[in-house]
C-alpha cells in the first residue's frame, strides 16, 4: 500500500435518475425512479428524493410504487447514459492512463501513475477539479473518494455522497474502518455477510480480532486470507486499465490431448474452482462465465453465460462451466480447456443491474424476448415509451410522462428550458415522433469525453441472460402500451409534490 492518498475512486451520484433531472426540469427536485416498470420489474436507481420514502436500487418496483407513490416512474435510456458516462470516462483518462471502470458510471483512477498527485494536497486539488470538470462537461455531480488503496478510496466516496469529496489521510485507515460493517469490505457479499454473522461477527473490527485462522476456518484459504488483509486495511490491488480488468481466468494445456469426456468434464470442474479461488483471493465477483476449448485440430471455441447477477459461488461456476461444455463436442481430443468469470464487480449491485439492463436494451432482438405474448393485440409500431424523448411538428422537444388508451401524454421541455407543459395526443398523431436525448450542456468547455472504450471483451460468445431485466423491460413496455384493459387513468408517469 502506497503512503499518498493518490488512489482516486468516482461514483455519480444516483447517475440514470440524475441524468434524467437533468433531462427534464419538470422533475428537479422531486423524486425519480428509474428502472423496469411492469409487475416484475426493479428499481436501477432512485433520485435521493425519492431514497427518502426508502426506495432503493434492486427493490421490486411495485413495492417501491408504495412507498413513492407519487414518484416520477421512468424506464431506463441507456444509449444516453453511456454517452454520458464516455464523457466522463474521458476526463478519468485525462488523468491517468490506469482508470478501471466497475460500470458505466464508477472508476478507479490511479493520480500517480498519471503524475496528476503524489501527495494528500495534490491529490485533494485534483479531486476539487475533477468534479468541477464533471460537473461542467456533463452537467452532473459525482462524489470522489481518495485513499491510498482501492478498498478505502471507494469506501470514502460512499462516505462523500451526494456531490462530495472525502479524503482518508495515510495513518487513519484502520481507526476508520474498523466500526464499520463486514459489508463495507470488497468481497463480502450478502453470503458471506450472513456467514460472519452467524459466527458472531459484524464489523471490520471483529474480523481483525478473530484473526486469520478462524477466518479461513470460516470461509476458506483464499477468501478468509483476503478478507483479513482487508479488514487490517492492507489492500495492495493495483489499478488496472479496462482490458486487463475485464476477466480473472484460468486455464491448462495437455501434453496429450484428452479424449476421455468423463476426464474433460473433470478438468473442467476443477478449472473453474481454480478460477473462482483466484476470484475471491481479488475480492471480486462476476456475472459471466466463459468456457475456452482448444480441440485436437487447433480450433478454439468459446462459450458463455452471463448470469442474473454476480458471483463468487463455486458451486455456480461449476454448473455454468458444465452447462456449456454440454454444447461442445469434443470427440476428437483436447488440448486446452480454460474457465473464466468477467463482468467483474466489487458486488455493487446497482450498477450490475444497469450493465444487464443496457446489455439487454443494446439488442433489439432481446428487448421482448420471453415476455409471454398479451391478450390484447398490442400495435408494436407506436409504443411510447415513459421517460423517452419525441418531437412534435409545431411544439418542439419533449418527453413522454405516460400513455394507454390510445392517447399518449407529453411534457414539451429541454434541459436548458423551464419546467414544460403537458399536452395530450392519440398514439398515431401524425406530428409526433420519436427523438433523440439533448445533450445536457449546451457546449462543452473543455471538449474532453468521447474517448473510444477499450476492446471489447474478444472472442466470448455472448449470450446474455438477465431474464429479471429483459422482463421488467418487456413488461414495462406491455404496461405502457397495453394498459388499454385498465380503467380511466391514462398516465403512467404520476406526479405529485416533492418531499
Ligand atoms: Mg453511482
Amino acid at each position: 500500500m502506497r503512503n499518498a492518498p493518490t488512489i482516486l475512486h468516482l461514483d455519480m451520484d444516483a447517475f440514470f435518475a440524475q441524468a434524467e433531472q437533468a433531462s427534464k426540469p419538470s422533475l428537479r427536485g422531486k423524486a425519480v425512479v428509474v428502472g423496469g416498470l411492469g409487475p416484475r420489474g426493479v428499481v436501477a436507481t432512485a433520485s435521493y428524493e425519492a431514497r427518502v420514502f426508502g426506495v432503493h436500487s434492486a427493490m421490486p418496483m411495485a413495492q417501491a410504487r408504495r412507498r413513492a407513490p407519487h414518484a416520477a416512474y421512468l424506464v431506463p435510456r441507456f444509449a444516453f447514459y453511456r454517452s454520458i458516462s464516455e464523457q466522463v470516462m474521458g476526463l478519468l483518462r485525462a488523468l491517468s492512463p490506469l482508470v478501471e471502470p466497475l460500470s458505466l458510471d464508477e472508476a478507479f483512477v490511479d493520480l500517480d501513475a498519471g503524475r496528476a498527485a503524489w501527495d494528500s494536497d495534490s491529490a485533494r486539488l485534483a479531486g476539487i477539479r475533477l468534479r468541477d470538470d464533471i460537473r461542467a462537461v456533463t452537467g452532473l455531480t459525482g462524489s470522489v473518494g481518495l485513499a491510498s488503496c482501492k478498498m478505502l478510496a471507494k469506501i470514502a466516496s460512499e462516505q462523500a455522497k451526494p456531490d462530495g469529496l472525502v479524503l482518508i489521510e495515510p495513518g487513519t485507515e484502520r481507526a476508520l474502518l474498523g466500526p464499520l460493517p463486514v459489508r463495507t469490505l470488497p468481497g463480502v457479499g450478502p453470503a458471506t455477510g450472513d456467514h460472519l454473522r452467524r459466527a458472531g461477527i459484524t464489523t471490520v473490527d471483529e474480523i481483525a480480532e478473530a484473526g486469520e485462522d478462524e477466518l479461513v476456518r470460516l470461509l476458506g484459504k483464499a477468501h478468509g486470507h483476503a478478507l483479513y488483509a482487508m479488514a487490517l486495511a492492507r489492500d495492495d490491488r493495483p489499478v488496472v486499465a479496462e482490458r486487463e480488468a475485464k476477466s480473472v481466468s484460468v486455464e491448462d494445456t495437455y501434453d496429450v490431448d484428452i479424449h476421455d469426456r468423463v476426464r474433460v468434464e473433470l478438468e473442467v470442474q476443477r478449472l473453474a474452482g481454480r478460477c473462482v479461488r483466484r476470484l475471491r483471493g481479488s475480492g471480486l465477483s462476476g456475472r459471466t462465465i466463459v468456457l475456452k476449448v482448444r480441440r485436437y485440430d487447433f480450433s478454439t471455441l468459446t462459450r458463455s453465460e452471463t448470469l442474473r447477477g454476480p458471483t463468487d459461488d463455486p458451486g455456480v461456476v461449476r454448473e455454468a462451466a458444465a452447462r456449456l461444455l454440454d454444447s461442445v463436442d469434443t470427440t476428437g481430443g483436447v488440448r486446452l480447456l480454460g474457465v473464466g468469470v468477467s463482468g467483474l464487480a466489487d458486488f455493487t449491485q446497482e450498477d450490475l443491474f444497469a450493465q444487464a439492463a443496457e446489455e439487454l436494451a443494446d439488442g433489439p432482438e432481446e428487448e421482448h424476448a420471453e415476455e409471454p405474448a398479451g391478450d390484447v393485440p398490442v400495435p408494436v409500431e407506436r409504443q411510447w415509451r415513459p421517460g423517452h424523448d419525441v418531437r412534435h411538428a409545431e411544439l418542439g422537444h419533449g418527453w413522454v410522462q405516460g400513455s394507454g388508451l390510445g392517447r399518449v401524454t407529453v411534457r414539451f421541455e429541454t434541459p436548458e428550458s423551464e419546467p414544460g407543459r403537458v399536452r395530450t395526443f392519440r398514439t398515431d398523431d401524425p406530428g409526433l415522433e420519436p427523438a433523440e436525448p439533448l445533450p445536457l450542456v449546451s457546449s462543452k468547455p473543455h471538449g474532453a469525453g468521447g474517448a473510444p472504450a477499450g476492446e471489447p471483451a474478444a472472442e466470448a460468445s455472448r449470450e446474455v441472460s438477465g431474464e429479471a431485466v429483459g422482463e421488467a423491460i418487456g413488461a414495462a413496455e406491455d404496461e405502457v402500451s397495453g394498459s388499454s384493459g385498465r380503467g380511466g387513468d391514462i398516465s403512467v408517469v404520476e406526479f405529485g409534490n416533492s418531499p
